[in-house]
């Protein structure tokens, strides 16, 4: 009989094939004290342990085609870092000679010091880069044990399923032909999240208990998209599953051919389509899918994927990283956008009941100048290597603009930059969407981010399932603090665009080109499809669906006009597989 299970979405795509096991036990140690005597060589045990950990990461890196870039890559990087970080190291070592212990001791109370420290921490991000911490501390363990670090060769087609797997194994797994993911626990910000989605691996994650369910060489399905496995899957099924796997090959065939498409409407309206990237190394994948500019980098991942803040140093290089490998009209780099539940390791958490409405984004920046001196600095200094725009999170009210203004000024004078860069903010608080005339007079452009503008606006959590249903940018109210913002801006001959989910939602790109927008920037698979839709419409037909649409009183009203009204209007040009995706948006 078949099991379908459900699991958080991960990593986009499908796959088909049969079930290898990972089964890393977690390492039992026992206490054992010490001889005096014996206090160096043990010290010297654990150390040869960690040298061999970073051989053998670095040899996992090495195995990689020196060309491959992507966020694995830099993952490995970062592991390979954790294991030259000498504080921790240290603390292990101190801990040997203190309590005259064995080194497996004293490797798992450290870590569980630090757990402990963390343990009423609800910042997903702060969890994520603890288990990173003891993912590597079981490979130290696995090697002072001397157990064999196998990666046993796969066949073609081999789905993983594991309890939790650490970003490391899943790259060399992923260089042993496993083409899907399946594990028990695990969310999306995790490090091997990011790894599967760098590396293209379909993925379903928090799936409880699905090692309990599979045994090796099983059949099973992977929906990325969906979040779905179906293990042993029957005949019928499995005609199903197939029919799926084909059709998502070719839909990704098909989508890159239109990569090369211009953004511009049937009638000549340009709408620039760019990416928002995470990574820097995520640039290339977004001139493969046809962006025509970055319209966002988010820079929380240069923060919290390490246990210290970036240099400004590391940042300069990273940034110029992105501007030198793509060429195009312009790189938006936004800000620093952590706090409320965004710490990275090593701060303490958010205070407070609504972290959503504390110390974020600027308000974080602002209140912590030296680290955005630091930020900005590197960003003006990389500026000399390309177009870049400054891009300013979470801002409620001008006095915040003037603010940044400044202190981007300042900087440009300290360091005799003749560049200009230009600044501009992100409208995603009702306050600021009210305000946008306003705002428009002091910035160079607006970049709308429909994510939180729903959140703030619908009173939504963005990531509470219990009112996910609430969370929607056909809701009129949202639609028209869009087009109040588009208007107030395109009055003050400032460009606007949006940045968040909805710039990439087949049915909402008529209704954002309708309103005037200047640019939508999305995730990167987003843009092929965006680009395609874009040249299937007219600019005229999208104002006059525009028009209709905000006379509309509720969410499900406009959300079946529009997919009705866009099936009418262009449902013979548009490609039948974007209706369908039009259902799900
Ligand atoms: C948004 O809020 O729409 C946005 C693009 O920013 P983020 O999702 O990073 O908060
Ligand atoms: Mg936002």
């Amino acid at each position: 009989m078949s099991v379908e299970l459900k699991g958080v979405v991960i990593s986009p795509g499908v796959a088909l094939g049969k079930v290898v096991l990972l089964d890393r036990f977690k390492t039992i140690v026992e206490k054992r004290r010490l001889n005096p005597a014996l206090v160096e060589s043990e010290k010297q045990r654990f150390l040869s342990a960690v040298e061999k950990s970073k051989e053998q990461v670095v040899f996992i890196r090495e195995k990689l085609d020196p060309k491959e870039t992507g966020d694995h890559v830099h993952i490995l990087n970062f592991n390979i870092m954790m294991l030259e970080d000498e504080i921790l190291c240290e603390e292990i070592v101190r801990t040997i000679e203190s309590e005259q212990v064995n080194a497996e001791w004293a490797i798992t109370s450290v870590l569980s010091r630090k757990s402990e420290a963390f343990k009423n921490v609800e910042d997903i991000y702060m969890k994520e880069r603890l288990a990173d911490i003891y993912y590597l501390g079981e490979r130290i363990l696995r090697n002072i044990r001397g157990i064999q670090d196998d990666i046993p060769d796969l066949g073609q087609d081999s789905v993983l399923v594991a309890h939790d797997i650490s970003p490391v194994d899943l790259v060399a797994f992923a260089k042993h032909h496993a083409i899907g993911l399946a594990t028990d626990v695990g969310g999306s910000t995790s490090h091997s999240a990011i790894v599967a989605k760098s590396l293209g691996i379909p993925a379903v994650m928090g799936l409880e208990d699905v090692m309990l369910k599979v045994s090796p060489g099983a059949l099973i399905f992977i929906d990325g998209f969906k979040g779905i496995i179906i293990i042993n899957p029957t005949e019928k099924e499995l005609r199903e599953c197939r029919k799926r796997l084909r059709e998502y090959q070719a839909l990704e065939k098909k989508l890159l051919t239109y990569a090369s498409l211009p953004g511009k409407t049937i009638d000549g309206r340009e709408v620039k389509v760019s990416a928002n990237i995470e990574i820097s190394d995520e640039v290339n994948l977004a001139v493969c899918y046809g962006a025509e500019g970055i319209g966002m980098y988010r820079t929380e991942f240069l923060f919290t994927s390490t246990v210290y803040f970036p240099t400004e140093e590391d940042q300069f290089e990273d940034y110029k990283k992105v501007i030198s490998r793509f060429h195009q009209p312009h790189i938006t780099i936004r800000t620093l956008d952590i706090g409320g539940d965004k710490f990275p390791v090593g701060m303490g958490p958010s205070k407070g009941l609504n972290p959503a409405l504390g110390l974020r984004g600027i308000r974080f920046s602002l209140n912590d100048e030296k680290t955005f001196r630091t930020q900005v600095r590197a960003i003006l200094r990389a500026s000399e290597f390309g177009k870049v725009r400054i891009l300013v999170p979470m801002v409620s009210n001008i006095l915040e603009i003037r603010e940044v203004k400044k202190i981007i000024e300042e900087t440009a004078g300290e360091l005799n930059s003749r560049n200009s860069v230009e600044v501009g903010v992100m409208i995603e608080i009702p306050s600021a969407a009210i305000m946008a005339s306003e705002i428009a007079e002091e910035v160079d452009f607006l970049s709308i981010g429909t994510n939180d503008l729903i959140q703030y606006t619908l009173a939504v959590d963005r990531v509470n399932d219990h009112v996910s249903y609430l969370f929607t940018p056909f809701n009129p109210a949202v639609l028209r603090l869009i087009k109040g913002v588009i208007e107030m801006a395109r009055a003050k001959g400032v460009p606007v665009s949006v940045c968040g989910e909805m710039a990439g939602q087949v049915s909402c790109v008529p209704l954002l080109v309708g309103m005037g927008v200047d640019e939508l920037s999305m995730n990167v698979h987003a843009i092929p499809k965006v680009k395609k839709i874009l040249n299937c419409i007219t600019e005229r037909e999208s104002k006059e669906f525009v028009e209709q649409v905000l006379k509309l009183k509720t969410a499900v009203d406009v959300k079946d006009y529009v997919a009705h009204a866009i099936m009418e209007k262009w449902g013979a040009i548009i490609p039948g597989e974007f209706l369908q995706d039009m259902a799900a948006d």
